[in-house]
């Protein structure tokens, strides 16, 4: 209760004191003689007293209970509904309707501590109280919109197929999107969506809500909605097999290293490859990354695999230094799941050792989305002196596609950057070209070679000879290649 109120509260009071004090006196005059006035009076003062006590009292109790209503259902910082009011509206909506009339919607903003990191607390709440009101603009009449927690958003659409709601949920993220200027966060804000149709109103809401989640965690990354359904636990069935296969397929030696070969622009010479994973497993076939390295950073198997390709990287460069054949830089992929172990570096030094690998061969790509926060920044900072320290050479991989942030190249003695496909897609646009440009000149100036990824056709090529870019990569050259194919591809070459 606020101070004023306690006040008011107590001014009454003592005015009612004083009022039936009042009444009581003119009543006892009675006792020396008839005063009929006098009684009439007191009983009227007395009376008038307890009506404005109760009225008082009435009003106050409503306002108390609106606002401990505000209090356990309204969600402080984006003043809409908390969870509480959208479970209780949910069950009353979907219990009147047919089943299968509406949607549970489950958002999560991918990467919301970036925002919190890299701009601050209030930039984080003022995207969610932005991302909100988009939601609640983008909703109609008998659907429900809340901020369950932290940067978890819950949806109720009156629309029953999964075509019409993927439509509504791309349409929210593009809304999102035109919002930069709102949020004080200039990148990209991806969402990540995961429904379920409310097939059976009967059920818990918050299992309704669990399997929303569920679809959500488990969605492809380019996928705007997943679903809960077949389809996902059959995807939860197939990760399960890849686990179970694991231990074995690497006993088996069914993961192999596919070379992608980088080209200097220079000279158009063969200048370095990377080390890709492909899984060729006797009864399921050829397996590509995107169906297990996301499964496997969620459950660790990747260090282990990490560790296994960049064994086989240090077994064939053996093999062309004990064959007295010329070595090509090879890089490989390190995921952001080893940072955080302390000394996790030690286990490749001692590979690097066993194979008597010369320096400066071997270059480890991190992705820039290891540099979650400025704790992580320093950490990586730490492991690029070690990885320096130790003879191998360290490129930031995707440069480009998340929040990269130039000051990166500021804070890391980082060897190499690879720009991301997606700098390309717009290549003869001026305004494009200027900003690879910008950024060449930039990395350049700071002693940092540029790789360009994912180069497929010869504008590109052009575009990038012109702008002084170091080596390029992509399908224009050569897809991922197994090895044998890899060496006869750098015979026909010429490199
Ligand atoms: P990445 O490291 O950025 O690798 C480049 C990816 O782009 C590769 O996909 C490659 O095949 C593809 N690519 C190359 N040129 C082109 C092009 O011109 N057009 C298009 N559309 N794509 C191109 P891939 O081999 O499927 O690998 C995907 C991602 O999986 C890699 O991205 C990397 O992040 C991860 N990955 C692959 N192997 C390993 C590994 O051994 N360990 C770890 N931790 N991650 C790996
Ligand atoms: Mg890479
Ligand atoms: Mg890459």
């Amino acid at each position: 209760m606020k101070r004023r109120d306690i006040f008011m509260l107590s001014c009454t009071a003592a005015l009612f004191i004083i009022a039936i004090l009042c009444g009581a006196m003119c009543l006892s005059s009675i006792r020396h003689g008839p005063r009929p006035y006098a009684a009439a009076a007191g009983v009227c003062i007395v009376c008038a007293a307890l009506l404005w006590f109760i009225v008082t009292a009435r009003v106050y109790a409503a306002k108390s209970r609106r606002q401990l209503a505000a209090v356990t259902m309204i969600d402080p910082l984006t003043k809409g509904d908390n969870s509480s009011a959208f479970q209780i509206k949910l069950k009353t909506l979907t219990s009147q309707a047919p089943p299968s009339t509406y949607t549970l919607v489950f958002l999560n903003i991918k990467d919301f501590q970036l925002i919190n990191e890299n701009f601050g607390v209030g930039a984080g709440d003022n995207t969610l109280k932005y991302i909100h009101s988009v939601l609640k603009s983008h909703i109609k009449e008998d659907e429900l919109v809340c901020r369950s927690e932290m940067d978890h958003f819950f949806l109720c659409l009156k629309d029953a197929s999964e075509q019409s709601v993927t439509e509504r949920v791309a349409e929210i993220a593009e809304a999102v999107n035109g919002g930069g200027a709102y949020t004080g966060v200039g990148s990209r804000i991806t969402l990540r969506a995961g429904g379920y149709l409310i097939d059976n109103p009967g059920l818990k809401v918050i299992t309704m809500q669990d399997r929303a989640r569920a679809a959500c965690i488990n969605a492809p990354e380019d996928a705007a909605c997943a679903f809960f359904g077949p389809a996902l636990l059959e995807r939860k069935k197939r990760e399960g097999i890849l686990n179970s296969i694991f231990a074995a397929s690497l006993k088996h030696h069914d993961f192999q290293i596919y070379l992608q070969p980088k080209v200097r622009l220079s000279d158009r010479k063969l200048c370095g490859a990377e080390a890709l994973v492909r899984w060729r497993h006797p009864e399921y076939g050829m397996i590509f990354p995107s169906n297990f390295i996301p499964l496997f950073e969620r459950n660790g198997n990747i260090c282990i695999l990490d560790v296994y390709i960049f064994e086989e990287v240090c077994r064939l460069l053996r093999s062309y230094l004990d064959a007295r054949q010329a070595l090509i830089p090879i890089s490989v992929n390190l995921s952001r799941s080893h940072i955080k172990k302390p000394n996790f570096l030690r286990e490749f030094v001692e590979i690097k050792k066993k194979y008597q690998i010369p320096d400066n061969i071997i270059e480890f790509e991190l992705t820039e989305s290891i540099m979650l926060s400025a704790e992580h920044i320093k950490l990586v900072k730490n492991v690029i002196g070690e990885m320096h320290k130790n003879g191998f050479l360290c490129s930031l991989d995707d440069f480009g596609f998340g929040y990269s942030s130039l000051s990166l190249l500021k804070d890391l003695e980082i060897d190499v950057v690879k720009l991301d496909k997606s700098f390309f897609d717009d290549v003869l646009n001026p305004k494009a070209e200027s900003i690879i440009l910008g950024f060449i000149e930039i990395a350049h100036r700071l002693g940092i070679k540029v790789v360009a990824e994912g180069i497929e056709t010869e504008d590109q090529l052009n575009s990038l000879c012109r702008l002084h870019c170091d080596a390029v990569q992509g399908y224009f050259f050569s897809k991922p290649l197994s090895i044998v194919d890899f060496e006869a591809w750098s015979r026909a070459s010429g490199a």
